[in-house]
């Protein structure tokens, strides 16, 4: 846990939190600002900052598998959704915890902004 995290407070229930998704490793909740009609943000329960920070490729392959849980949980499977990981300050990112965007629910534009 890193202090002062928003999302580590999220996984260790410091802060109250509907789960969408939740196993041992990971945690899914409805993202606080919505981008789209379905926005739900994945995040690994452990600390890491952003993706250049992860070492076991497992881990990446096992959140892929809680991604794609979720998308069937959600109804988002069939007509498809968008995966975003921004990383670091040109990929956008504002909050230093690795977590994958699922956004969904209307056409997503390309290129994105
Ligand atoms: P980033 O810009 O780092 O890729 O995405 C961070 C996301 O976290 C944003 O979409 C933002 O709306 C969301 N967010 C920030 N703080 C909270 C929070 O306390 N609770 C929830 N559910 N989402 C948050
Ligand atoms: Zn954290």
């Amino acid at each position: 846990m890193a202090e002062s995290c928003i999302f580590c407070k999220l996984a260790l229930r410091q802060i109250p939190v509907e789960p969408l998704y939740e196993d041992e490793e990971f945690l899914a909740f409805h993202d606080l600002n919505p981008q789209a009609p379905v926005h739900v943000l994945l995040i690994p329960k452990a600390h890491f900052t952003s993706v250049m920070d992860v070492t076991d490729s497992g881990l990446l392959g096992r959140a892929m598998d809680a991604v794609k849980q979720t998308a069937h949980t959600l109804g988002l499977a069939e007509e498809g959704f968008r995966i975003v990981v921004n990383t670091g300050e040109n990929g956008g990112q504002t909050v230093a915890h690795l977590h994958f965007h699922l956004l969904g629910g209307r056409f997503m534009q390309w290129p994105p902004g």
